[in-house]
């Protein structure tokens, strides 16, 4: 009998795991894939270079992840920002230097005046207990898409906002509760902490990859972690949890689920959960979205003083940043396909997919990009044990119906996960956060 069996070993159960064995209480780690680091997976090739499939950046007030990369000694370094950035649009490719983007100056100030007022709505957010903020029910009741229908007269400014949302939530505008996209921009600080490179959420990246902090945090603790094992029932009582799969069963006081909420529902409660709980992580969804990547034997767009950075409303590719490694010897491009575009881009075949990534890179960076050494594209939607990404998304109505039962524990049982953090949910910095809150809530401090 362990005192705590974790389930799911991404950051927030690896987290939770360490916390619990620092604290002296035995623990088992039981993960359903044959790694660990969840929704960050580094792939490496045979001469070196790697791109995360998942999860990549870190910024400033990701206090959490920082000291977890400075415990197990992993470098970080700068996202590549120097020069001007590219916008397309309409046809025309335009380069910019700063934050703000060449449109016509009425959509530019009602972009700007959007963002702002986002900014200072999502203050009034009650991080801990969304649906307490005042007039929740009327943020909930509305999306996102009809706030910005509501907010912005011009087109153009709709258009580029949603560019921004999509990259920040990996949903359509239409799929998302506003009171949810205030709760999550809060969660973060403000959209321009979630939007920026410098001084915001696309930073710092690791030296080898984000999966090496996992990597190395789960070395000091492997025998008590085992892979290969997704968990298919929980049975509880009030004095314990037995957790079984295929081929094994076992017991312990409590258990933690640190796994993404949609996905909790492959796993069986006996006795069934309480209705509003299920109801909860049936309603939640994943978002879509896909990494497109094309490695190159040098940046060469660094040459026309380019860093890399692309954003338009058109097409499959609307963003892109600079990803290549910390001393420039490989150059990658990273193309972000998301929310309704990562659906349609999912019905291409995989040469129909790579000829629309390296045409939208030649077009924003030049006919050398039709070249890479290598191309490579990934999502996690069909993935079993994720289902989507970046995270968990409350569509209208749910946070104000059933989102108080997202982090309370149901006897023994206890939730943990970067969708029950109310600081920087949906980030790696979320999931470390709820793995030591959950750790907390174990050993009762
Ligand atoms: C494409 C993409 C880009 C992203 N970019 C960033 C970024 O740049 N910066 C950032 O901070 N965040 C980013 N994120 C989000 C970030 O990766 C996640 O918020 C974070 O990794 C979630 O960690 P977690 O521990 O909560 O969940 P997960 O990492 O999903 O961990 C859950 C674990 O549970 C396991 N599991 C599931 N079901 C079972 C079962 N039945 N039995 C046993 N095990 C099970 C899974 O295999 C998984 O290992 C990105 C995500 C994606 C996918």
């Amino acid at each position: 009998m362990y005192d705590v069996i974790v389930i799911g070993a991404g950051y927030a159960g690896l987290t939770a795991t360490r916390d619990l064995l620092r604290a002296g209480k035995t623990v088992l780690l039981l993960e359903a894939r044959d790694r660990v680091g969840g929704r960050v997976f580094t792939q490496t090739f045979e001469d070196g270079s790697y791109v995360d499939l998942g999860g990549a950046w870190v910024g400033p007030t990701q206090d959490r992840l920082y000291a977890l990369a400075k415990e197990y000694s992993v470098e970080t370094f700068k996202t590549y920002d120097a020069g001007k950035s590219t916008q397309y649009f309409r046809g025309k490719v335009k380069r910019y230097k700063g934050l703000i983007p060449p449109l016509p100056i009425g959509a530019l100030l009602s972009l700007d005046m959007a963002i702002k007022k986002m900014n200072k709505l999502s203050k009034t957010v009650n991080l801990e207990a969304p649906w307490l903020t005042p007039n929740a029910v009327q943020w909930d009741s509305m999306t996102l898409a009809e706030w910005m229908q509501k907010q912005m007269s011009f087109t153009t400014a709709r258009q580029f906002f949603k560019v921004a949302a999509e990259a920040i939530w990996a949903a359509d505008p239409s799929e998302i509760s506003m009171l949810h996209a205030l709760f999550y921009t809060k969660s973060g600080k403000d959209l321009d902490m979630l939007m920026n490179v410098k001084g915001g959420a696309q930073e710092e990246r690791m030296v080898g990859g984000m999966q090496t902090v996992a990597n190395r945090m789960v070395e000091t603790f492997k025998d008590n972690l085992r892979l290969n094992s997704p968990v298919k029932r929980i049975e509880h009582t009030a004095e314990r949890v037995t957790v079984s799969g295929e081929d094994f069963s076992f017991e312990a006081k409590h258990v933690v689920v640190a796994v993404p909420p949609p996905v909790i529902n492959n796993i069986s409660f006996q006795p069934a959960l309480p209705s509003s709980r299920t109801q909860l992580t049936q309603q939640m969804f994943m978002g879509a979205v896909w990494k497109t990547y094309a490695i190159y034997d040098r940046p060469f767009w660094r040459d026309e003083n380019l860093n890399g950075l692309a954003a338009t409303p058109d097409g499959h590719i609307t963003v892109t940043f600079d990803n290549s490694p910390k001393d420039g010897s490989k150059g990658i491009l990273m193309g972000f396909v998301l929310g309704n575009q990562a659906k349609s881009f999912a019905e291409l075949s995989p040469a129909q997919r790579q000829d629309q990534a390296l045409g939208a890179f030649a077009t924003f960076y030049g006919e050398k990009a039709l070249q890479p050494l290598r191309y490579l594209d990934y999502t996690w939607t069909p993935e079993e044990w994720t289902g989507g990404c970046y995270a968990g998304v409350l569509p209208k109505g749910v946070w104000t119906s059933v989102g108080k039962w997202l982090r309370e524990p149901i006897g023994n049982i206890h939730w943990a996960g970067t969708e029950t953090s109310d600081v920087w949910n949906g980030y790696i910095e979320g999931a470390v956060r709820s793995g030591e809150r959950v750790a907390g809530e174990i050993l009762g401090k």
